[in-house]
Order: structure tokens, then C-alpha cells, then sequence
């Protein structure tokens, strides 16, 4: 299946074998092991750069924002970087508005999204002068406009659209067919907007939608174009201009044998059919500019056989990277140090050491023969891999590192057994 002999011999993107290791650009993972401990995961700034400029290029000379839904990946380290490149942000909460306050995104290149937008977090948004509300229901946008009365800062809100258009994308990343708790139905969402251009509180200046994540073929992006277009048409002839047009995230990445388009050509395939619509478009790309980016390292354990089955035991479990866990999703898995009997293969489960059955990173793949200690790359997990971690069996977050050349920077510390219980320690009752 998967073209691991070409893996094996040159590696995985920014990640290559250099004298036999290897390394994140031009960063040995050896080195990086021994200076940070294990696990840890590290990305490629120079893969991020690329995705984020190719974005840039589709768009040409446009007008446009490219909202880097910060969800993919929260590191402050990356959405820095990626605002030293001119995105903007798509959050879905007042913890990942902060955050992307901290990296310097300014309010109006940052879009609130999410059906389930907390009083607290419409509050902030509004204080923080945000772009505009993705907003997902009735009672949402009437909840907004009472919010903005009270601290009397008018809403700039697009709604999201719920076009009904199948993303061919695995079922738990698909959000845009009508049976998903995503978005309003198009004659529901006219209704919404007539009210809200009525609402002195409230100041229409989208329309959205987002239809799924990992989508690799250029067809469901674009027919949810058209509905959004023919939305667009109708609004306007009721007199409500919508200026932006964001089209969400979802372009999807290279795991194994996908071919999606490059970002520039995908914006590309969109502009065409717009044909030179005057209007500000708006991506919200997270996978795409992340995934590629980043691995996750980690030790092999101990191996054994066990019900016919080769078994091989590593230091990181799904508490660091669960996307195998919950979607069965594939990532490459490649050996730190080449091997030198590339001819020699083995078949073995990678599985982590959490107690759960679905703890696993690989189901029956082949590798070339490992020893104990021996370090292994899980590839393309930049984008939800630590953003998706979590502190089960009380695992502390394990370190982040940034490579940028030769040079590489520490952007995450690994957590402390001791900061994992702080929040309980004051209420220790006393003996
Ligand atoms: C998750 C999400 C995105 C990003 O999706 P990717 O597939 O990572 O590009 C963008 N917009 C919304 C509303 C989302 O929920």
C-alpha cells in the first residue's frame, strides 16, 4: 500500500535522512532527543511558511484573509509565525482568542466560530472588536444582538451556511451535509439574515460555511461555492450585501496516498468559479498549513509476540497523538535512524502504553527490524496531534520544538508531574 520503500530511502517532506538520521530540515532528531527528552513532537517552520504562502499566491492580488483556524495547532510559537506572515485567525473560543491576541492577530483579521458560543465568550469577542460571528442558529444571533446591546458594541456577523454538500471525507471530519449539527439551512439562513439587517445591533458583513476537514478532491469546496453564491445573489436581492465570503477550512493533506491540490491552485479553482467577483474572501486553513508540518518522536519500549501478532511498545500513546485512536487515521511512521538492511522488513503493531485497546499508532505495518530504545518518527502531525493531547493516566503534555534551517527553538516545555495535580493540591483536605 503505502510507498514506504521511498519513505525509507529519502523520508517524508521537510523530514530526510542526512548520513543516515533523520532530521527536521536540517535538525538531526537524534540531537533534538538528546537535548529534550522523550516523547516530543517538533514541526518545520520552513513547511508551514510554504503552506501558508501558497495560500497567499492563489489568492494574487485579491482581497482576502487567510484566518488560520488556530484549533489545528494553538502553539502561541505558530500562530506567531504565522502572523509575521500576515494570517489572521478562526477561533472557537475565548481561550484560543486569547491565545491569539498573545501572538499580536489583530481583532479585525479574527473570525468566532463554533455552535456553541458562551455569554462569556461573545462578551470578550465583542471587547476584543473581532472581524465577525460565525453565527450557527436563531437563538445564537438573538443572543448576540442582546450581548452586543448591553456592552453597546454593534456584531459584525456572517451565518454559516449549512449547504448540504458531501465532503467524500471521513464521517467524524464531515460537518456540511444537513444531518450534522453544523450551520442553518439556506431558506432558514435568508430568514436569519433578514432579521439581522433589521437588528440595529447587529451589522451583516459574511456569509460562511465550512463543510468537513482532510477533503483532497476540489469538487465539494466547489459546489458549496456555488450554494454559497446563489445564497449570496438572493441577499442581494433583498438588498443585503454580504462583502466577505469565507469558505472554512478543509483542504486536506498528504498521510499516505491522497493527492490533494496545492493551496494555490485550490484558491485558483475557487476564484474561476467567483469570475472576478468583487468581494473579500476569507479561508480558515488549519490542516493544511500544519499537518505536513510536524511529527511526534518518540522510544521504542519493548516488543513481543503475542496472539500471532508482533507487537512494538513505544513511550508515546494517545494521550500525545490520538487521530489513530479515534478515526483509525494513518500516519507514517519512519525510523530515526536509517536502516541498513532496508530490504529487511518486519510486520508489527505500534501501540502506546495507555490502557486502552485503541491506544495504538499502526495496525500491521511494515518496518524495518527495531530494537529496544531504537527512536521512531509518527509523520504529518502537526495538525491535531498536541493540539488533540491530553493528560490521560496522567501523562504530562510532552515538549514542542520549532525548526527553522539549522536553527531550532523550544516553544513548549514538557509539563510537570507536579503542575498536573497544582489544581488539586489547594484542596487536599488535610489529615
Ligand atoms: C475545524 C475548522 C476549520 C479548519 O479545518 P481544517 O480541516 O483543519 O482546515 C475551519 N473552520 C471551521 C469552522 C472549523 O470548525
Amino acid at each position: 500500500m503505502e510507498d514506504i520503500q521511498t519513505w525509507l530511502r529519502e523520508g517524508w517532506q521537510e523530514f530526510t535522512y542526512q548520513q543516515g538520521e533523520l532530521c527536521c530540515e536540517e535538525v538531526s532528531l537524534n540531537h533534538l532527543a538528546r537535548e529534550v527528552g522523550l516523547p516530543f513532537y517538533v514541526y518545520s517552520s520552513r513547511s508551514i511558511r510554504e503552506a501558508f504562502l501558497s495560500y497567499k499566491e492563489g489568492f494574487g492580488d485579491q482581497k482576502h484573509i487567510i484566518a488560520y483556524a488556530v484549533k489545528a495547532n494553538e502553539n502561541l510559537s505558530i500562530i506567531h509565525l504565522l502572523r509575521q506572515l500576515g494570517a489572521g485567525a478562526d477561533i472557537v473560543s475565548v481561550g484560543q482568542l486569547y491565545r491569539a491576541q498573545l501572538a499580536g492577530i489583530p481583532g479585525h483579521k479574527i473570525l468566532y466560530s463554533g455552535v456553541g458560543k458562551t455569554d462569556r465568550e461573545i462578551r470578550a469577542a465583542l471587547e476584543a472588536g473581532i472581524l465577525f460571528f460565525n453565527v450557527e442558529s436563531e437563538e445564537e444571533l438573538v443572543r448576540i444582538s442582546q450581548i452586543s446591546e448591553e456592552v453597546q458594541i454593534r456584531a459584525g456577523i456572517a451565518i454559516r451556511i449549512n449547504p448540504d454538500v458531501d465532503p467524500k471525507t471521513h464521517p467524524y471530519i464531515s460537518t456540511g451535509m444537513k444531518e450534522h449539527k453544523f450551520g442553518v439551512e439556506i431558506p432558514a439562513a435568508i430568514e436569519l439574515y433578514r432579521r439581522a439587517e433589521a437588528d440595529p445591533w447587529l451589522e451583516v458583513r459574511g456569509i460562511q460555511c465550512h463543510i468537513g476537514s482532510q477533503i483532497t478532491e476540489p469538487s465539494p469546496h466547489r459546489e458549496a461555492l456555488e450554494r454559497v453564491l446563489m445564497v449570496r445573489a438572493q441577499l442581494s436581492e433583498m438588498g443585503i450585501e454580504t462583502r466577505y465570503i469565507d469558505l472554512g477550512g478543509g483542504l486536506g493533506i498528504r498521510y499516505s496516498e491522497e493527492e490533494p491540490p496545492a493551496p494555490a491552485e485550490f484558491v485558483r479553482g475557487l476564484l474561476e468559479i467567483a469570475g472576478g467577483l468583487d468581494v473579500s474572501w476569507i479561508l480558515e486553513p488549519g490542516r493544511s498549513i500544519v499537518g505536513n508540518s510536524g511529527a511526534l518522536v518518540c522510544q521504542v519500549l519493548y516488543r513481543k509476540e503475542h496472539g500471532g501478532k508482533h507487537y512494538t511498545i513505544v513511550d508515546a500513546g494517545m494521550n500525545d497523538l490520538i487521530r489513530p485512536a479515534i478515526y483509525e487515521a494513518f500516519h507514517p511512521i519512519l525510523p530515526v535512524c536509517q536502516s541498513d538492511q532496508p530490504d529487511h522488513r518486519i510486520h508489527t503493531e505500534v501501540v502506546g502504553p495507555i490502557c486502552e485497546s485503541t491506544d495504538q499508532f499502526a495496525w500491521d505495518r511494515s518496518l524495518p527490524p527495531l530494537e529496544q530504545k531504537d527512536l521512531l518518527a509518527i509523520l504529518a502531525a502537526g495538525a491535531y496531534g498536541a493540539a488533540m493531547s491530553s493528560n490521560y493516566n496522567a501523562k504530562p503534555f510532552c515538549p514542542e520544538i520549532l525548526v527553522d534551517g539549522k536553527e531550532w527553538r523550544l516553544i513548549r516545555r514538557r509539563q510537570t508531574i507536579e503542575e498536573l495535580v497544582a489544581f488539586e493540591r489547594e484542596f487536599l483536605a488535610e489529615a
